[in-house]
C-alpha cells in the first residue's frame, strides 16, 4: 500500500508529466471510484496548475476544482502516447496534448473527488486529516495519546491523529525508537513520544529521498521504483536476525495488521 513516501514520489512524477496540460476528455470505467455527481461534466477543459500532496491524498489543483486522489492499496497513474485498453484501468483523462493519463486500480479502493478549489482544506476529507509529523507539536501529540487505550501501532496508523504513516512506516519508525507496537499510547512517556516523532521524521524523509519502497507489487509510477526496501530493518524481515541485538524479528498482528517487532529492542 502506498504511504507517505511513495504517494510524494508519484507526486513529483505526475508533477514532470501533466503539469499544464488541459483535461480535454474523461472517461470513467469504474463509477464506484468517483465520489463527485457530474464529475465528467465538471472536470472537462480545466487546466492541471499543480499537484500537492497531503497525508497520502494527492490533490491536482485545477482551474476552479481540486482533484482529490487517494491511491488505497494499489493504484497507480500511468501516462500514454496511445492508450491500449487494460482491464484495470478506471478512470482515463485525456489531456490537450494527445496524451492519456490513466489511472489502475486491481483492487478498486481508490477514490476520485472534486472540490471547490476555495474550500477544500475546509471540508473532508482534508479536514479531518491530522499533522504530518514533522509538523505535529509532540506535547499536544502526548495529550492526545495519554487519553488512548489502544496499542500504540493503532493509534499512529489513524491519519486523523497523525498523517502519512502506514503499516511499513509504523513498524520502522517503533522499531528504530525502541518501543513495543502493542504498548498502550496511555502508558507512553513524553520522552517515548519525542522519540516516536523524531524517528517518524527521520524514516519518512529519507524514504522519500529514495523514492518510497516497492514491496510485493507495488510501483510508485511506471518505471519508478523505490530504494527503501533496502533500509527496512523490521517491516518484512520476520526470522532475519535484529541488526542491534541479532534476536530473530518475529510477526505479530496488533488490529488485525501484520506487524515485525524485535522483541528485545522493543519493549512494552
Ligand atoms: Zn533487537
Amino acid at each position: 500500500m502506498p504511504e507517505l513516501p511513495e504517494v510524494e514520489t508519484v507526486r513529483r512524477t505526475l508533477k514532470t508529466l501533466v503539469l499544464g496540460k488541459m483535461i480535454t476528455d474523461v472517461h470513467v470505467y469504474w463509477s464506484n471510484c468517483v465520489i463527485t455527481q457530474d464529475f465528467e461534466k465538471k472536470i472537462i477543459g480545466q487546466w492541471i496548475h499543480d499537484i500537492l500532496r497531503y497525508g497520502k491524498y494527492l490533490v491536482f489543483v485545477l482551474d476552479h476544482h481540486v482533484m482529490i486522489s487517494h491511491l488505497r492499496m494499489e493504484g497507480k497513474y500511468y501516462l500514454h502516447q496511445k492508450r491500449l485498453p487494460s482491464n484495470h484501468e478506471h478512470v482515463v483523462f485525456d489531456l490537450n496534448t494527445q496524451e492519456s493519463l490513466t489511472y489502475h486500480d486491481t483492487r478498486k479502493f481508490g477514490k476520485f473527488e472534486l472540490i471547490d478549489k476555495n474550500i477544500y482544506l475546509d471540508v473532508p476529507p482534508l479536514s479531518l486529516l491530522g499533522k504530518e509529523p514533522k509538523d505535529t507539536d509532540p506535547l499536544t501529540l502526548y495529550k492526545r495519546l495519554k487519553q488512548k487505550t489502544i496499542p500504540v501501532k493503532m493509534a499512529l496508523l489513524d491519519q486523523h491523529l497523525i498523517a502519512g504513516l502506514g503499516n511499513i512506516y509504523v513498524d520502522e519508525t517503533l522499531f528504530r525508537a525502541g518501543i513495543h507496537p502493542e504498548k498502550k499510547c496511555h502508558r507512553l512517556t513524553k520522552k517515548d513520544v519525542n522519540h516516536i516523532i523524531y524517528h517518524a521524521i527521520n524514516v519518512l524523509s529519507y524514504a522519500t529521498e529514495l523514492g518510497g519502497s516497492t514491496i510485493r507489487t507495488y510501483h510508485a509510477t511506471h518505471g519508478v521504483d523505490g530504494k527503501f526496501q533496502n533500509e527496512l530493518k523490521v517491516h518484512t524481515k520476520k526470522d532475519i536476525p535484529c541488526e542491534i541485538c541479532h534476536t530473530p524479528i518475529i510477526k505479530i498482528k496488533v488490529g488485525g495488521r501484520g506487524t515485525y517487532v524485535c522483541p528485545t529492542c522493543q519493549k512494552k
